[in-house]
């Protein structure tokens, strides 16, 4: 498959600039609740949207291809799958690739929650205050990086058409500004769907609704494991940390203090393992350590 350079060009924009500020607007149209526009930390999130869509769609967008396009020149196919997908069918190769980015971002996400070591840097991600398109893009690096890795290993295994893993990419940023957004519709589509009020209570402070909603576009994975909260009636309210710092480059080293804080306290261990149970039972103390 093959796609004009025109229409890459586009693309790239629509990751750079459209979804950016295309689901802001549809926010301001139907809103899920009334909240300002401008909120604390908007100027920060607006600088992690454009660090992230530098570092993230765009360079992934153009290395995930190169990666894909290099394996198939170099790697080949070979025992164990690797290649299976070069020779695709599209519908096939776009099939899997959406499956590589939902399990990757699944399982990731998941530890991300579990691990307290991992927690201290997807923290940043879950700090924001208030829920808009614009805290979508509140992330570290190292976060991002662990998201990233396992999928981009998949690709470049499977090795499915380049053009069709652009595609996915290019649209990957319209499925997390949609998730986060102030959006309201309709209720069935939280079934299938990682939508506005799905993801909402993954980040909200309520306590039936800790550690669960870990996907990010489909959420059949949540569905599965147990990890679906979606009540019918009500949205949350409560979100993030008030003492969090609002400041991308705070956020980009705070987890490393607060990593060596966990240790100082509690010994390496404490890093990798939650404290047990007992004294584990309000999720919000165990998380401040
Ligand atoms: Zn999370
Ligand atoms: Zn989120």
């Amino acid at each position: 498959m093959t796609i004009s350079p025109a229409t890459q060009e586009w693309l790239s924009m629509l990751s750079l600039w459209g979804w950016i500020w295309i689901i802001p607007l549809i926010e301001r149209l139907s809103p899920l609740k009334r909240q300002a526009f401008l909120r604390p930390g908007m100027i920060n999130d607006l600088i992690h949207t454009y660090h992230r869509v530098h570092l993230w769609t765009m360079a992934n967008a153009l290395f995930v291809s190169w990666l894909a396009a290099y394996a198939q020149a170099h790697g080949g196919q070979g025992p164990y799958l690797r290649g299976a997908l070069t020779d695709a069918h599209w519908a096939v190769a776009f099939v899997s690739i959406l499956l590589m980015g939902h399990v990757t971002f699944y399982v990731a996400h998941y530890f991300c929650h579990k691990i307290p070591m991992l927690w201290q840097f997807h923290r940043v991600h879950h700090s924001s205050l208030s829920l808009d398109s614009f805290s979508t893009s509140r992330f570290h690096v190292f976060d991002k990086f662990l998201f990233a890795g396992p999928y981009l290993f998949l690709v470049t295994y499977f090795q499915p058409d380049p053009v069709m893993v652009f595609l996915f990419i290019s649209f990957n940023d319209f499925w997390g500004r949609y998730g986060h957004g102030n959006i309201k519709d309709p209720h069935w589509l939280g079934y299938f769907m990682s939508n506005p009020k799905f993801h909402r209570w993954h980040h909200s402070n309520h306590p039936e609704a800790i550690d669960k909603n870990f996907s990010a576009e489909f959420n059949f994975l949540d569905w599965l494991f147990g990890t679906a909260y979606y009540p019918k009636e009500g949205v949350p309210h409560s979100f993030g940390e008030h003492e969090y710092s609002n400041n991308i480059i705070v956020q980009h080293y705070q987890p490393f203090i607060d990593c060596y804080h966990i240790v100082k306290r509690d010994g390496w261990m404490a890093l990798l393992r939650k404290p047990k149970p007992e004294r584990a039972d309000d999720y919000k103390a165990v998380q401040e350590r």
